[in-house]
């Protein structure tokens, strides 16, 4: 089986299903990671990624590390503006993803939740649907769309469509080296009780898990299958 998945910023493939991407690559499934954004450039005022060339370089080698830890076969870390990705042309993020898709020929993609409170986030969701539209020959099968701790809960009920899970991946054997690949975002994770932290995202997987009946798991929401 080949998998990829597609997140906007570097720890997002790890937030959102580095658990089901080490239990793919234990079982022998290869695994490509595509990150979007560049991360870290929005946390000063104006875009400048000379002035933020260490936190760049820095994430760059957290990806590396997390991705090994994972057992990913390849990481591509793209540089769309972080936090700016409403200021790029659709089209060209589609154009992107669509030749990954090309090249790596995935059954299943794992990608953002539309819902989510980050701009990136529903950017990439939008991108990633539109690049695995079900034209005669598509090879995606399977579409998942994962939960982001910092980002999807954050977004009011009221503002979009919310995270109802319908699938789920046990992960009990494989929440260990999730947070392994986490602890290598030490830049990007933050103390409990900051949903983005090592102590919540244990809670969040347990209760994933607890709602399945398993030790942990990750959530995600179906955006289609073909069997
Ligand atoms: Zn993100």
């Amino acid at each position: 089986m080949k998998v990829l998945v597609v997140a906007a910023h570097p720890d997002d493939e790890v937030l959102g299903c580095g658990g089901a991407i080490a239990k793919h690559t234990e079982q022998g499934d290869i695994v490509h990671v595509l990150i979007m954004a560049e991360g870290a450039t929005s946390r000063s005022l104006q875009r400048d990624r000379s002035k933020a060339k260490n936190q760049l370089s820095a994430l760059a080698v957290a990806a590396q590390q997390a991705s090994e830890i994972l057992g990913v076969q390849s990481l591509k870390l793209h540089h769309f503006p972080d936090n700016r990705m409403d200021s790029c042309d659709l089209l060209d993020v589609i154009k992107v993803i669509e030749k990954k898709i090309s090249q790596y020929q995935p059954e299943i993609i794992y990608t953002h939740h539309f819902g989510d409170v980050n701009i990136d986030h529903r950017r990439i969701h939008e991108a990633v649907v539109t690049a695995v539209r079900p034209i005669p020959g598509q090879i995606v099968q399977t579409l998942l769309f994962f939960e982001i701790a910092s980002s999807t809960e954050w977004q009011p009920s009221s503002s979009a469509l919310p995270f109802t899970p319908n699938w789920f991946v046990d992960i009990s054997e494989t929440l260990s080296l999730k947070i392994k690949a986490l602890t290598a975002y030490e830049s990007e994770m933050r103390p409990f009780p900051h949903a983005r932290s090592v102590n919540a995202l244990e809670h969040l997987a347990k209760w994933r898990g607890a709602s399945v009946g398993v030790e942990a798991a990750e959530a995600f929401l179906l955006g289609r299958n073909l069997i």
